[in-house]
């Protein structure tokens, strides 16, 4: 590894994790009060913004002796709310990304969690005294959430074409750009899942060679009301050409080694591109944790998908099978809907370079990607069924 690439490396982390750790603009009501009331029995702690309507909130979790609750699109003011009238009683706020995250202590009271609308501009999280039952460290329970049916319908496939514009990507070996790659792979599946599955939406976060901000990719996601994102791209090593090659997916959760840490940090550079950088309030482990927390109950239907990309992709195509790994993805970051993020093949390696640049590669990838769709919609009927 030479100088000027140390400094590179170094740069790229300190782009991903640093870079601006301001409150994000984009998210827009703040919650300018907690309000805190206790009986024998129950604690209720009254989440409220300045006015505007509070549009989504997430289901409460336990995590270790903490309650989190998360209010989507929200900020935490300059000073944040606080509120006590128990004893003991511990509430952090913290701005993570899109979320205004609400961490709260009550050893008081360990019983069951709701978390409920009061009125458009306030959310009221209900905990009561120790119950008999033994809490888990379960999702408590699910908020807001959409109607079983209307949930888990796989009727939006929203496919992310990796970079796009002036964030070029990875350079292949062979000159060919990820960006192009990445968007002639999209059209492609688009054009196959039309075909094949009827009645199944596309939503492309991009169709051409734009600039797509990191955080719009998710927000396209989300609109689009996605029971599916898969976010495409290439990999690739530092010095060029290099021997790594073969395929791999990755899903959201902090990183267990090294070298998906080096994927990570690579895609999550292109931030560096993005005008408005202050909309990202970093990714710290921590953080990544607890973005990944909101993903808990779909986190299994990522892993399903995942190896069920990581099945078809190199029978389809040849290519290596580097199997299914995890890291911090900021792409990924936000989505409320099973997600992944393939990386199809080594732009640094002569022969995986080749074959993902050919018309006739990108066929069988596209063709691979399809088939893994297909299982896995059976997968989720199958689920739904039982
Ligand atoms: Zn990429």
């Amino acid at each position: 590894m030479g100088k000027g690439l140390v400094i590179l490396v170094i740069l790229v982390i300190l782009a991903t994790l640093g870079i601006a750790r301001s409150a994000p603009l984009r998210a827009t009501v703040p919650i300018a009060a907690v309000v805190c009331s206790a009986t024998d029995t129950e604690l209720t702690l009254e989440f409220r913004s300045s006015g505007e309507p509070i549009e989504k909130y997430q289901r409460a979790e336990v995590v270790g002796n903490q309650i989190v609750v998360r209010i989507v699109d929200a900020v935490i003011p300059e000073t944040p709310p606080s509120a006590s009238c128990v004893d003991n009683l511990s509430i952090k706020a913290e701005q993570i990304r899109e979320f205004a995250v609400f961490r709260i202590h009550a050893p008081a009271y360990d019983g069951d969690i709701t978390v409920k609308r009061l009125s458009p501009t306030s959310i009221a999280l209900v905990v009561n005294k120790t119950s008999a039952s033994a809490r888990t460290s379960a999702p408590a329970i699910s908020t807001a959430a959409p109607s079983a049916s209307k949930k888990w319908k796989l009727d939006v496939i929203v496919i992310d074409a990796g970079h796009g514009g002036k964030d070029a990507g990875a350079k292949g070996v062979n000159g060919v750009y990820e960006k192009t790659v990445t968007l002639a792979l999209a059209q492609r599946l688009r054009d196959l899942i039309v075909h094949n599955l009827p009645g199944t939406k596309v939503v492309m976060t991009r169709d051409n060679d734009t600039f797509v901000e990191l955080h719009r990719r998710t927000k396209i996601a989300n609109n689009a009301n996605g029971k599916l994102f898969v976010s495409i791209h290439c990999n690739s090593m530092p010095t060029i050409p290099h021997p790594a090659r073969g395929c791999e997916t990755y899903i959201l959760r902090p990183g267990r080694n090294e070298d998906a840490a080096r994927v990570a940090a690579t895609e999550n550079a292109s931030i560096a591109l993005e005008q408005a950088q202050s909309t990202y309030t970093g990714l710290t482990e921590e953080e990544l944790i607890v973005a990944t927390m909101a993903q808990r109950s779909f986190v299994r239907f990522s892993e399903a998908f995942a190896s069920l990309v990581q099945q078809h992709a190199p029978r389809y195509t040849g290519l290596k099978n580097r199997g299914v790994n995890q890291a911090g993805f900021l792409v990924l970051v936000g989505a409320s809907m099973p997600n992944i993020l393939f990386e199809t093949a080594f732009l640094s390696n002569p022969d995986d370079a080749r074959i993902i640049s050919s018309k006739e590669g990108q066929e069988q990838m596209a063709q691979a990607m399809l088939q893994a769709i297909k299982d896995y919609a059976e997968l989720y009927q199958s689920t739904l069924d039982n």
